[in-house]
């Protein structure tokens, strides 16, 4: 629409053109924010979607495209003038673009080397907002937030991904507990999503020659913040009906699929970037799933540059960062040789390499033919450096891939770790925001990993804090309830019960959550161990206990779906049924409400088996405290005063051994420690101990596990390098 007005033309006319620009421009802007995923992590912007139209915008799943469909340029311009949005969203896409155009970041001072040469960053999943259904759990979580801090700090960082059409799925309990799953078709045009081009300016096709035909795929594009996120899509023209499935649905199908999605990811990815004419300067697979990806860089170097198989593996391996997340051997992707050979034989002819030295990439003894081909090995032998997630797990992934490098001792594995962090502003409350603003130095947000920024944590008036975390638990509650009375609604039950849903929970119990992926390691149920015990524990008369459970099991895994069955049916026990409860379809949204509400988040894995975590980092962050097993993060973030420990990290002869110390562990430190503190109170009824516990859980733990910490550690011990700069000093 043109901007000028003819100066000639009667004012009637030309009042009727400016309202009708300023309209079009209003709704321009909020197209412009939606289309950003910038908004989700900007409470200013959030409100104003849900101000336009709060039923919309909860029936939309918080999709401001969807929400914005709803609305011409003119409706919009009357319901903005109606609840004077006006300024709000003038101002609000003024701030979109100071970020976006914004000239000094940290970036621009410790990411110099990576200049035009970004880092390509493949990850299986994306978990940027519920509204983007195109994670499953913790790793697409990571990933989301790792592309965030990116974007924060002004990382020049490209994403690689798949756009899955059907998402993972949505979860629904059956009157006995059992989960059920449901599939839905995410419409293209309301994702905020557009084509992307080529150096001609024409839609990226892909194409992948296998032995048994070629797999086409087009490329989507998202903006997150400044990081620009790239999509392979599977289900477009020229491919069949069991291709244009490939990228339906996350971890689905069988081994074939897998290899296919890998395909996909990898070889697709790279092919993406070339045709978009990004040349990176490094390359981060997040997991093994995008290991295919340095193979097509090799082939790249040879036939461009004219180099020999050996000289462009060693070349891209030094430009290669590879981040494994399993310790356990069953977790990592294997192909038979017949798989690889349909899959990758065409490349490897290209490569001049043997059907043998290609199955050599992913053995672990390249001479055994009775080894299968595993992704994890062949992203460390085409990375120069590799990484765990936590300290503890850096140990265990030396000890693994030990065999890798049999003339090294262990501690001299090339395995190092750069622990996990989440994205703060993602999870934070704003009203805890708000109130650690008012002592937290001036652009503190920019300043997150820095610990003196958090220190000022401890100034806070203690009844100020304890009032704005019950306000979140009563937030918390009331999300609660509604869901809760949603499921039985669904599945026709009494109003009595309804009536009883609605009023679960008392706001003055300390409140325990649990929500994560129902993996069997994680245990779910171990707080259910011994009945009689619990019993006494969360039914004592003046110090009860409740506890929130949500979580999905990947729906192969019975054994996982069990452990659901067995607590949703707690319901129904007499004394439990009004201590317990169980959330369906666990999300970033349900994730976000429990993390800003519960006391105490309870995690109890057996260990090592969880490389990570990151579910009690986002808790921190609003004041709830961690109840956890010394594992993954924890193991290294727990000092004796910033939250609870279960056990003391041993392990024993067997699982079962493991199972009832660890409960009994977990029974004693409640019934000792964290029972105790939370109900003594002073006259004004506040409990000190707890609150002090409180501010030494934010003043020790935020800002090192926060994921500008964690991105900050890729740029300069691994990026940097990588890309043939030298590592610079660390700010802080
Ligand atoms: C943070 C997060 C996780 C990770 O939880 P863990 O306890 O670390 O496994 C999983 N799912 C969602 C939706 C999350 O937001």
């Amino acid at each position: 629409m043109s901007q000028t007005t003819d100066i000639g033309r009667p004012d009637k006319k030309i009042k009727l053109e400016i309202a009708a620009f300023s309209a079009q421009s209003l709704y321009e802007k909020c197209q412009a924010l939606a289309n950003n995923l910038w908004w989700s992590w900007n409470p200013e912007a959030i409100n104003l979607f849900r101000d336009l139209n709060p039923q919309l915008w909860a029936e939309s799943g918080q999709n401001p495209i969807k929400l914005l469909k709803e609305y011409t340029p003119e409706t919009l311009e009357a319901r903005a003038q109606e609840i004077t949005l006006y300024s709000r969203i003038n101002q609000t896409y003024r701030r979109m673009n100071e970020y976006l155009e914004a000239r000094t970041t940290w970036g621009t001072n410790y990411a110099g080397p990576l200049g035009a040469k970004p880092v390509a960053y493949f990850s299986a999943e994306f978990g940027i907002h519920e509204s983007l259904p195109i994670y499953s759990g913790g790793l697409g979580v990571l990933s989301g937030d790792h592309v965030k801090s990116a974007s924060d700090l002004g990382i020049p960082l490209v994403a690689v991904g798949l756009f899955y059409y059907q998402g993972y799925f949505n979860q629904r309990l059956d009157t006995e507990g059992y989960q059920n799953q449901e599939y839905f078709e995410t419409k293209i045009d309301e994702q905020p999503v557009e084509p992307a081009l080529d150096v001609n300016g024409n839609p990226v096709k892909i194409e992948i020659v296998t032995r048994t035909g070629t797999i086409f795929a087009e490329v989507r594009h998202i903006r997150v913040g400044r990081v620009d996120l790239y999509l392979l899509d599977s289900n477009v023209e020229g491919n069949s009906p069991e291709d244009r499935e490939l990228t339906a649905r996350l971890y689905g199908g069988d081994n074939r699929t897998r290899i296919r999605q890998e395909l996909l990811i990898g070889i697709g990815g790279v092919k993406a970037l070339n045709a978009m004419g990004i040349s990176p300067g490094a390359y981060h697979l997040n997991e093994g799933h995008s290991a295919f990806a340095g193979l097509e860089v090799i082939r790249n170097l040879m036939h461009e540059d004219g180099m020999t198989f050996e000289d462009a593996l060693r070349d891209v391996a030094k430009q290669t960062v590879f981040t494994t997340h399993t310790p356990v051997p069953a977790g990592h992707d294997r192909f038979d040789n017949a798989m690889v050979d349909e899959h990758l034989g065409v490349l490897a002819d290209d490569l001049g390499i043997s059907q043998h030295d290609l199955m050599a990439l992913g053995r672990v003894d390249p001479k055994n033919d009775g080894e299968t081909f595993c992704m994890t090995v062949l992203a460390l032998k085409l990375s120069r450096r590799a990484n765990a997630v936590s300290s503890l797990h850096g140990h265990v992934s030396r000890a693994m891939w030990a065999e890798l490098w049999p003339w090294r001792v262990e501690e001299e594995i090339p395995i190092g770790h750069i622990t996990n962090g989440v994205h703060t502003s993602s999870w934070i409350a704003p009203q805890m925001s708000n109130l650690f603003e008012r002592y937290f130095p001036a652009k503190w947000e920019t300043h997150l990993m820095d610990s003196k920024v958090w220190q000022h944590v401890y100034e806070i008036d203690p009844g100020e804090f304890w009032e704005t975390h019950q306000t979140l638990k009563n937030l918390m509650f009331t999300f609660v309830r509604r869901r809760l009375v949603e499921q039985c609604k669904r599945r026709g039950e009494s109003q009595e019960t309804l009536d009883v849903m609605a009023r679960m929970f008392d706001p003055d119990v300390l409140t325990l959550g649990f929500a994560r992926r129902f993996a069997t390691y994680k245990r779910a149920d171990l707080v259910f161990s011994d009945l009689d015990r619990v019993i006494d524990l969360f039914c004592c008369e003046d110090r009860p206990v409740q506890v929130i459970f949500s979580g999905k099991a990947h729906p192969a895994d019975e054994p996982g779906k069990k452990l659901i069955k067995r607590i949703a049916q707690l319901r129904n026990h007499d004394k439990l049924g009004s201590k317990v409860a169980f959330v369906e379809n666990y999300d970033i949204n349900v994730c976000r409400h429990l993390e800003q509400g519960v006391d105490v988040w309870l995690n109890n894995p057996r260990r090592p088996m969880e490389a990570s975590g990151t579910s009690g980092q986002k808790v921190v962050l609003n004041g709830g405290l961690n109840l956890s097993i010394l594992d993954g993060w924890w193991a290294e973030a727990y000092d004796g005063s910033n939250g609870f420990a279960i056990g003391n990290g041993r392990r024993h002869s067997s699982d079962e051994l493991t199972d009832k110390r660890d409960a009994d562990a977990l029974y004693d430190t409640l019934e000792n420690e964290v029972i105790p503190m939370f109900y003594d109170r002073d006259s004004l009824g506040l409990p000190q101990d707890w609150i002090n516990c409180m501010k030494r859980s934010v003043g020790t733990l935020a800002w090192r596990f926060s994921s500008d910490r964690m991105v900050a550690d890729y740029v300069q011990r691994a990026y940097v390098p990588a890309a043939g700069g030298k590592s610079c000093e660390m700010p802080f």
